[in-house]
């Protein structure tokens, strides 16, 4: 069992390294710019200006080092700048940038749709269409599966995040900040409770069929096209149902036709020792969509499923000017080749194990800590007040601000705000986690406010 980070050489030294205070003058000044020129609603957890990034470790533009728990959000899951992805991009934007594949079409543009119906579960023939965001991934989803089955429905999970656009704004679950004051939202979205282990106290088959009954009741089987989970939810709070939750409801969408969606945008593509986090859950998906963490931070996203499935829609009826890029397609190689050649599934669960023991025990430790949950490189820590489940938001914001000011980017979630997301990538060392446990642990023992009062989680 190894506990060392890959042999991989680094252009910037992996360690933690302040040398001006954080945000530093120059980000400072840029920040002046940006106010200036950049809209608010482009809202940034820390006001930090980056230049390079290397591994687990990004160097801001005052010569800062900073410990990476977030990859932007889970998206340079293989570390920043890998050489062979730079290659790639190089090679690729020497040669051919663009031709639209629905014009004129390209190779690489094939070899990512096959490497990605070997590498997704399930032992049948599998077709990709690839797009440029995940949000596009998600919407085509819902698109392809009402053409498959000629229904109306879509089902989607409370705590549920799948994008930004009018239609997967309409299926994230929490209405503040992602949708206030942004609609009217399409109709025919249904959120249904889902398996939250840490508030509901309940099994997987007892809370699968309170999911399967709120449909019975609410929608109506017959009229669902598809049922959208994300295995392990990212935003929503790294919510991971109890085992055998989405086994009973896969067979659920068999017994009723419904397409099943494993969003994996998020933790897909290694992030959780599994190529697809639904593998954790021994369920094979009709459909995945993959984006984040596929290109190395080349925009790139993909619906892969059922042939048949993604068969029914007429040409035409998908596309897009810029999906599947020339170049974001060999980065997306690049990535593939990465994962297998250097095990970075392996990696991943090295992490998990390096992060069970650094973190596992701060349940016990502080009683502003709720739960510590997680899969490969991919943990939540739920913050609540003292003794109780209430959420903490404002144990988050403090911890938030303590860590970015001592040079170490984690990420929130939770519909209440009040989990601490890590999202490092899986090249990070033993010694980068300790370190930036260390100043986690700090915030977490400089906190002395209290809660928002009065928010009571029904789920
Ligand atoms: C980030 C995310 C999306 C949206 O992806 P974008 O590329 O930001 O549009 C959808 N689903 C999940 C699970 C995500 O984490």
């Amino acid at each position: 069992m190894t506990t060392e980070a890959p042999s991989r050489t680094f252009d910037i030294p992996q360690e933690r390294r302040l040398v001006t205070e954080l945000p530093g003058p120059r980000s400072r000044e840029l920040q002046a710019r940006r106010l200036a020129s950049v809209s608010r609603g482009a809202g940034t957890l820390a006001n930090i200006y980056m230049a390079r990034g290397s591994g687990a470790v990004l160097e801001d533009v005052d010569g800062n080092r900073l410990i990476d728990l977030g990859c932007g959000i889970g998206v340079t899951t293989i570390g920043h700048a890998h050489p062979a992805v730079q290659a790639a991009v190089a090679e690729q934007a020497s040669q051919l940038t663009h031709t639209l594949f629905t014009v004129t079409p390209y190779e690489n543009y094939v070899r990512v749709a096959e490497q990605l119906a070997r590498i997704t579960p399930g032992d049948f023939e599998k077709h990709s269409i690839l797009v440029n965001s995940g949000a596009e991934a998600v919407e085509n989803a819902a698109k392809i599966a009402r053409r498959y089955t000629g229904r109306r429905a879509l089902v989607v999970l409370d705590h549920a995040f799948h994008g930004r656009t009018n239609m997967t704004m309409a299926m994230t679950y929490r209405p503040w900040p992602e949708r206030e004051g942004m609609g009217p939202f399409p109709g025919e979205i249904y959120s249904v409770p889902i398996s939250y282990p840490f508030r509901d106290g309940l099994s997987g088959a007892e809370a699968a069929e309170r999911t399967i009954d709120y449909i019975e009741t609410h929608v109506g089987p017959r009229d669902v096209a598809a049922f959208f989970a994300e295995p392990i939810q990212g935003d929503g709070g790294i919510v991971i149902p109890a085992p055998g939750y989405f086994e009973r409801i896969a067979q659920y969408c068999r017994d009723n036709g419904i397409v099943f969606v494993a969003d994996e945008i998020q933790a897909g593509f290694a992030r959780t020792g599994a190529w697809f986090s639904i593998e954790h859950h021994g369920v094979v998906p009709d459909l995945i969509t993959s984006a984040k963490g596929i290109a190395g931070g080349m925009p790139l996203a993909a619906v892969t499923g059922r042939a048949e499935i993604m068969d029914a829609v007429q040409p035409g009826g998908v596309g897009g000017t810029f999906g599947g890029n020339p170049v974001s397609t060999a980065a997306a190689l690049a990535v593939i080749d990465l994962i297998e050649r250097e095990d970075l599934i392996g990696e991943a669960q090295r992490v998990e194990r390096a992060l069970v023991e650094r973190i596992g025990g701060w349940t016990e430790k502080y009683d502003t800590v709720g739960e510590v949950r997680g899969k490969g490189a991919m943990f939540g820590v739920e913050l609540v007040e003292p003794g109780t489940r209430r959420p903490n938001p404002a144990l988050l914001k403090h911890v938030l601000k303590h860590a970015t000011e001592h040079g170490v980017i984690p990420l929130d979630a939770g519909s209440w705000d009040s989990v601490l997301r890590l999202l490092p990538s899986v090249v990070i060392s033993e010694a980068l986690i300790d370190d930036a446990a260390g100043v986690l642990e700090e915030a977490l023992e400089s906190f002395h406010g209290v809660g928002e009062p009065g928010i009571v989680p029904t789920s």
